[in-house]
């Protein structure tokens, strides 16, 4: 089984905390499309005919695409690969462009089946902020509009750590989640990052970002509000009600193949990785020439096994010594078995049947965890 991946890098305006690729000359659309309906059939061969159970339109902003844009985009997938019966089709989306109607016509006219929508927060201050683009009031709404037009799956994202975001203030968001509408929630803390408006607001003192002790509280709600919801926590930012988990993104943490069309995308085989240029103009040329544009890197035993434990041991599935030993070997295991010890001696892993995960209390510390596992470059084969 494998995934893909469609990036749609528009935005109508850019939030101030973003770094992904994304650009605000919309007029390109059209253009850009083609181009990635081209590259859909140029890289038909990537995943080697492996069936698809997954497709992921991220962005960027795909809710502003049209009803027959996001179809013939979909065709073009159909036409080139082996999409299982139920293949999970998200679509995210920014909650000013859906209208009631917008939604009845992407739940009737379109396969999507799956909504991803970038709530943030249900606070005015927050999104004023992070200048999104809509309001607390279309936060509500669009969820109930999306339910209403028939979804049964939907994810919201929310953010916390916001500066000036108080403990109370992030209790109220969780609380005012209708978790009767929704299926799946991410959460996830804001990062500063480099060069975005947000991080020359912190440089001039205009906001501080908030410490780690409210980091660490704004946790800790969060993990209790959607356990009294009775949502799953199955991965550190993600909680899913009734085994509702992003196949998608399970995906991408199971080390399953994955096709990523579109400037900036990433791509995986199990033995590369190579990501598209961040660069729609060069992205449509080098396409529109039969070719594409993009960098490479061949993976070898220890990057792919420091990369098993990183994302392996974000989720419930946790680390199985059994696959370690079958595609790394006895002496891997055995040093995983060393490392590992300090962290099982302080409850901060847990192993049973040679499955070692992290429990919830201790996934705040699991950068620290997993960089104590990961394995020098000696031994790259
Ligand atoms: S809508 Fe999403 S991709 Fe676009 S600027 Fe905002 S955070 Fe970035």
């Amino acid at each position: 089984m494998a995934g893909i991946y469609i990036h749609i890098p528009f935005c109508k305006t850019k939030c101030n905390y973003c770094d992904f690729y994304r650009i605000t000359d919309i007029a390109r659309i059209p253009v850009y499309l083609k181009a990635l309906e081209k590259e859909i059939e140029i890289r038909k061969e990537y995943l080697e005919g492996d069936e698809i159970e997954s497709i992921y339109i991220g962005g960027g902003t795909p809710s502003l695409l049209g009803m027959d844009q996001i179809n013939s985009l979909l065709y073009a997938v159909d036409k080139t690969h082996n999409i299982i019966r139920n293949c999970e089709i998200t679509f995210e989306a920014n909650p000013d462009d859906l209208s009631a109607s917008f939604l009845g016509r992407l739940k009737y006219h379109t396969p999507i089946n799956r909504l991803s929508i970038g709530i943030q927060s249900f606070f005015d201050a927050d999104l004023t902020l992070l200048n999104r683009r809509h309001r607390a009031l279309q936060s509500v709404e669009c969820l109930e509009q999306a339910a209403n037009a028939g979804f049964r799956n939907i994810n919201m994202d929310l953010i916390y750590g916001i500066p000036g975001m108080t403990a109370e203030r992030w209790e109220a968001n969780l609380q005012q989640i209708p978790y009767d509408k929704i299926s799946h929630l991410s959460a996830y803390h804001l990062t500063v990052e480099p060069d975005t408006p947000l991080h020359r607001m912190v440089e001039t003192g205009h906001i501080r970002p908030v410490d780690e002790e409210t980091s660490r509280v704004q946790y800790i709600l969060l993990c209790r509000e959607t356990g009294k919801q009775q949502f799953q926590h199955y991965e550190i930012s993600n909680f899913c009600r009734d085994g509702f988990y992003s196949i998608h993104n399970s995906g991408y943490w199971k080390g399953r193949k994955y096709l990523g069309l579109g400037a900036s995308a990433h791509s995986y085989d199990l033995n590369s990785r190579q990501w598209n240029v961040s660069d729609v103009k060069v992205y449509i040329k080098a396409v529109q020439d039969g070719g594409a544009a993009f960098k490479y890197e061949r993976i070898n035993d220890t990057m792919r096994f420091n990369e098993y434990v990183m994302v392996s041991l974000r989720t419930i599935w946790g680390v199985s010594l059994k696959k370690i030993n079958s595609v790394f070997g006895s002496e891997i295991v055995a040093e995983f078995i060393k490392n590992a010890s300090r962290f099982l001696d302080a409850g901060q892993m847990i192993c049973i049947d040679g499955i070692y995960t992290i429990p919830e209390a201790s996934w705040l510390i699991s950068d620290y965890i997993v960089s104590s596992l990961m394995l020098m470059p000696k031994h790259n084969k």
